[in-house]
């Protein structure tokens, strides 16, 4: 017999039907007739309860291998619930260990776990109400990212991992090299790191625009969602080495049309987020942050707040309190100024436009002022910079002097100036970290416990 879903049976499962259940023990109580043990197989929060009488066949073996952390499966048939919080439970009629758990070794979950320390024990973290509902809120996101594009006409395109550019200039690359492990051992020689994909120089991607750019000009409407690369040797609570980014890219679109676009996809994702995982967001509520269901209210109920950056600056200048890194107009914002404008003054998301030439990357378009280009950046309470577009550069001499201005040698952009030599348009789009974005909804405190394998400096083993 196939086994049920326990949050189906939860939700749905009728007293009188005889279902299988597989998963593994969260705990296990023996009273005197009997014992109640909670399975879960991680479609839910928590798990469904399991009746074991003295009537069942081995029973007395049975109740000792009961240990949280077992694999169990179990036939029996769905009975009434008479325990608060539940409506069903299963009377079992047969039960299996499928593999059992060492209590010895197995470290129990009884006391709660840093989230520090779950990141070191692979069988144990995904098996946590945490990273559990981690899960299946990056799920329902992840869902609700694609139905956002394609109900709107946008084309999935999938970009390339390995690419020659550095798209945001920031030099936080990692390099590409095939390692011929056999040679290698016989020469004793370092590869040729700078040189060694085949010849070339190749690097893991820091962001797929500049490819997203080239099929936006074919497919009108485009966007990614992909993995992506960045050397960061920080330990911040928002950065990671390796993360998944979306980014839709506009043909015929302006900055004001990307900031509305910005605006509705975040409305977009968080509603279906909280539509679908009510419980597992009600979870984060009570346990992680008292804050995260009165930011879905602030995301859903507001219009977010536009501001120039020069205008930005001022009001960071007017802050009746001090930060760390000194205020003046032309600094690139730092995690507390944004945080300062999005949680003290305006309470709110908001997008701040038009930062100046000097801080930003080489294709964002030239505003008219000639000191400031068409950027924005989405700041959410609670994170800072969740989003960052641009209007791109669609003027081939502009574009020129900016390459330029940034060391960037035209020869290694001559498929990129090919944009704007042949059926240019104003265009636009934006990067937003998934991984910031699954924080922002969960209210979790690190970005490496909303990702299943965190890639930081220290690690990169499972
Ligand atoms: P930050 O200022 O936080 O370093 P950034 O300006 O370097 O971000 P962008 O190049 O604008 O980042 O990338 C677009 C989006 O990708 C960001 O708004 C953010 O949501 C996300 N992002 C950037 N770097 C990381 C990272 N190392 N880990 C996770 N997400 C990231
Ligand atoms: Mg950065
Ligand atoms: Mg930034
Ligand atoms: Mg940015």
């Amino acid at each position: 017999m196939a086994s049920a879903r326990i949050v189906d049976l939860l939700s749905q499962g009728q007293p009188g039907q005889t279902v299988v259940v597989r998963g593994w023990i969260r705990t296990a109580r023996q009273l005197k007739e009997f014992t109640f043990v909670e399975v879960n197989d991680g479609s839910c929060l928590k798990g469904i309860q399991v009746v074991l009488g003295q009537e069942l066949a081995d029973y007395e073996m049975l109740a000792k291998q009961l240990d949280t952390g077992a694999a169990i499966a179990v036939e029996g048939q769905l009975v009434a619930s008479p325990a608060k919080g539940q409506r069903v439970e299963l009377q079992a009629a047969s039960v299996e260990i499928v593999g059992g758990a060492d209590p010895e070794q197995y470290p129990l979950q009884k006391k709660r776990h840093s989230f520090e320390f779950l990141r070191t024990i692979a069988h144990l973290r995904p098996r946590t109400n945490s990273l559990g509902a981690v899960m299946r809120v990056r799920n329902a996101a992840a869902t609700a990212i694609h139905d956002f594009f394609q109900e709107r006409g946008f084309l999935w395109v999938h970009t390339p991992i390995i690419t020659a550019s550095d798209c945001e200039g920031a030099g936080e690359l990692f390099t590409v090299t095939n390692l011929d492990l056999d040679k290698l051992g016989q020469s004793q020689q370092a590869p040729d790191f700078e040189q060694d994909f085949f010849g070339k120089r190749a690097y893991l991607t820091v962001s797929g625009q500049l490819e997203a750019e080239i099929m936006a000009l074919a497919f009108s409407n485009v966007y990614t969602f992909g993995p992506t690369f960045r050397a960061e040797n920080s330990n911040t609570s928002r950065h990671l080495a390796e993360f998944w980014m979306v980014e839709p890219e506009m043909a015929f679109c302006d900055l004001g049309g990307d900031m509305d676009l910005a605006e509705a996809f975040l409305k977009f994702v968080f509603q279906r987020v909280s539509d679908r995982c009510s419980e597992d967001l009600e979870f984060f509520n009570q346990r992680i942050d008292s804050e995260v269901l009165n930011r879905a209210e602030t995301i859903l109920n507001n219009d977010f707040e536009r501001v120039s950056y020069t205008d930005a600056i001022a009001l960071l200048e007017k802050a009746d309190r001090s930060f760390d890194y000194p205020v003046a107009w032309g600094i690139d914002l730092q995690s507390e100024h944004e945080r300062y404008l999005a949680e003290e003054y305006f309470r709110k998301p908001l997008i701040v436009y038009d930062y100046p030439r000097e801080i930003k990357a080489f294709y964002m378009r030239l505003n008219d002022d000639q000191k400031t280009v068409a950027a924005m950046d989405v700041l959410a309470p609670g994170i800072g910079e969740i989003i960052g577009g641009s209007q791109r550069e669609e003027r081939l001499d502009v574009l020129k002097q900016r390459l330029a201005e940034a060391n960037l040698p035209e020869e290694n952009y001559w498929w990129y100036l090919d944009l704007r030599r042949y059926g240019s348009v104003p265009h636009a789009g934006f990067g937003l970290g998934f991984e910031r974005l699954v924080q922002f909804i969960t209210g979790m405190g690190n970005i490496r416990d909303v990702i299943p394998f965190p890639r930081t400096p220290q690690n990169a083993e499972f």
